[in-house]
């Protein structure tokens, strides 16, 4: 089974593909890591996250090993680091670059330690559109701006960031702006997918609507 699971940063895509992944066994695919990853070894060389021709380059030499190892800094998974990747994410070359690496993943899904799973869960902004147009269940998690600048600051003060919320909402509202105005794969629901809006459910109502979908279409595949 496949399912994808988009919409913009702090929705709560992450959360609930955690534990869509544990309930059903499937391997989890979080996309924005490959993007992060680009932007990230982009700052480590000093090179100008603009430059669709170094971007490329980059994106075309990522492997699974490398994601993780870069993962593995800080700035990773900072405000900047999602900036840094909706920069690198707007390049045409650099989403062709990165799209076979998480397409082979529903081809063969396998957890961290080469365990085969029963499919595979994807989060991210195209997975429904672009990544995976076949899956079999598709979700569109959204909320409001505010309320997801929230959720993100109150995540990276827990991580000890000294972060204003006012930097948050910018960063948001930058990322918003681009990754829905790009030309390639602009961040839109798939035709046939379910929206939520998590500002007015909490994460376990979204859960549980959502085990409802997965149920009904099991018994149908049955
Ligand atoms: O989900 P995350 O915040 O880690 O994503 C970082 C950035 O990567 C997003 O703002 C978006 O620009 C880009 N991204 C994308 N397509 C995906 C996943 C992420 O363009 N499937």
């Amino acid at each position: 089974m496949i399912i994808t699971i988009d919409g913009p940063a702090a929705a709560g895509k992450g959360t609930l593909a955690a534990t869509l992944a544990e309930k059903y066994h499937l391997a989890y695919f979080d996309t924005g890591m490959v993007y992060r990853a680009v932007g990230l070894e982009m700052r480590q060389k000093g090179l100008d996250r603009q430059d669709e021709a170094q971007a490329e380059a980059i994106a075309r030499n990522l492997t699974f090993p490398k994601m993780i190892e870069l993962s593995k800094d800080p700035e990773f998974r900072s405000s900047e680091g999602g900036v840094a990747a909706s920069i690198v994410s707007a390049h045409p070359k650099v989403r062709a670059a990165l799209l076979k690496m998480q397409q082979d993943f529903a081809l063969n899904p396998v957890f961290a330690d080469g365990t085969p799973a029963n499919g595979a869960i994807y989060d991210g902004r195209d997975t429904g559109t672009v990544v995976c147009p076949a899956a079999d269940v598709k979700f569109f998690i959204t909320a409001s701006t505010e309320v997801r600048a929230k959720r993100r600051y109150d995540e990276l003060k827990a991580k000890g960031s000294d972060i204003s919320f006012e930097k948050v909402l910018e960063d948001m509202k930058s990322r918003d702006a681009r990754d829905a105005e790009r030309s390639a794969a602009p961040m839109k629901p798939a035709e046939d997918a379910v929206i939520f809006d998590t500002s007015a459910l909490n994460i376990q109502e979204v859960v549980a609507k959502t085990e409802e979908i997965i149920g009904n279409k099991l018994k149908k595949q049955l």
